[in-house]
């Protein structure tokens, strides 16, 4: 892969009320204009910073509005186009992953890369965008075949679909191999439609983690987990929700913390055209959000027993994952060990060859941070 089809950029967030009571200094700074970001270790003011050079560097004043429109767009783009792309996001628990991936609904410019991108996929995804080197005939998103589409809309066709195969893909837990471990998924069963606001039975505890399935077109999938064709953003937003009350619900019903688990949203579209010359072409892209488990030590969250083993398999995963990115990164490297973690298995198709991603690091600007700031900032610039 083209170091170029990865692209690391830095967020800091605010100080949160916690660490103004605490009186907290703020160890981070950013120089925008020119994708640094500098931290000062607490400990040795008389050090210089340690400086840093990404994509994209965001302080607390930046919306994610324009994280999206400057570095997520042309990835998502680029998948309404028939390319895989990965977005994740990466940091320390309570240093905005989710802040950054689901956002606020208010004020706007604070939505999330989620939402946005399911607005994004349906605008594109529509006549006169989509750009194919063939005449267009007609275009149909998300029938298994062209023939099916003319089926379910007879007659009219020059009518056209814009509908999006979503799958869903919600665990949490074990994410490495050869582990027992009790995992929360959102299906199987039929989660969609059912009214808003109402769950459907919950937790669907596992006796273990998410079991991977290799399909000969599919690729790598978790077994069980269900696939929900949508029509509108408001559908996509609220399998979203569903995704996201299950997690946490299923997680207080485990006595568990749901920052120790990756989440993945994945959106897979498939858009058919037919040429003047009636021949079929096929465009399917895919593209991942992920919202992954907090970064943090072991040591730093008091783990023990059970969660500490928890805690010490996330902590592969996403070391497995930083080996993946950087040797992607490097081109030089014959073997790419996809294989090291359920996370990557599960994600290869969407990381190298010709795919694109991106990877937001999350950070706090405390002092009482240092360390865990420090470390997803040599995490993320490993990923460069
Ligand atoms: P994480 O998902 O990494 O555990 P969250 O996204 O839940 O962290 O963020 C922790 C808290 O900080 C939340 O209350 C969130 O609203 C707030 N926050 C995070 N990033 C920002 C930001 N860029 N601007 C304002 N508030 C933020």
């Amino acid at each position: 892969m083209a170091s170029e089809s990865v692209k690391v950029v830095v967020r800091c967030r605010p100080m949160n009320q916690r660490e103004l009571e605490l009186n907290c200094q703020a160890v981070v700074t950013v120089d925008s204009a020119r994708g640094q970001c500098f931290i000062q270790n607490p400990g040795a003011s008389d050090e210089p910073p340690k400086q840093f050079t990404f994509d994209g560097a965001y302080y607390m004043d930046h919306y994610t509005e324009q994280i999206y429109n400057e570095i997520a767009y042309p990835l998502v783009e680029g998948v309404t186009e028939g390319y895989n792309g990965t977005i994740f996001a990466y940091g320390q628990t309570g240093s905005g992953k989710s802040f950054t991936m689901q956002g606020l609904l208010d004020p706007p410019s604070q939505r999330g890369i989620i939402p946005r991108a399911f607005e994004h996929v349906f605008e594109s995804v529509q006549v006169g965008k989509l750009r194919f080197e063939v005449p267009i005939g007609r275009v149909k998103v998300g029938y298994p075949s062209v023939q099916a589409a003319a089926e379910k809309c007879p007659g009219d066709h020059s009518w056209q679909c814009t509908e999006i195969s979503a799958s869903e893909k919600w665990q949490s837990g074990d994410w490495d191999p050869g582990q027992l471990q009790r995992s929360l998924f959102l299906s199987p069963g039929p989660i969609w439609p059912f009214p808003r606001g109402c769950l459907p039975h919950l937790p669907l505890a596992r006796a273990s983690g998410p079991q991977l399935k290799e399909h000969p077109e599919k690729g790598v999938y978790v077994k069980g987990l269900s696939m929900h064709t949508v029509h509108d953003v408001a559908q996509c937003e609220r399998i979203m929700e569903t995704g996201w009350k299950n997690r946490s619900v299923g997680y207080t019903l485990m006595n568990k913390d749901s920052s120790r688990s990756h989440s993945i949203f994945t959106i897979s579209i498939e858009i058919y055209a037919v040429d003047e010359r009636g021949k079929d072409h096929l465009r399917a892209g895919k593209l991942n959000l992920v919202d992954l488990a907090g970064s943090e030590r072991q040591s730093k969250t008091g783990a023990t027993g059970e969660r500490l083993k928890e805690a010490t398999k996330i902590n592969l995963s996403l070391s497995a994952l930083g080996n993946v990115i950087s040797a992607l990164v490097d081109g030089r490297c014959k073997h790419i060990p996809y294989r090291d973690s359920k996370l990557t298995r599960l994600l290869q198709d969407s990381l190298g060859g010709n795919t694109k991603t991106l990877m937001v690091a999350c950070l706090s600007p405390a002092d009482n941070n240092y360390d865990e700031t420090l470390s997803t900032l040599r995490y993320a610039n490993r990923a460069k």
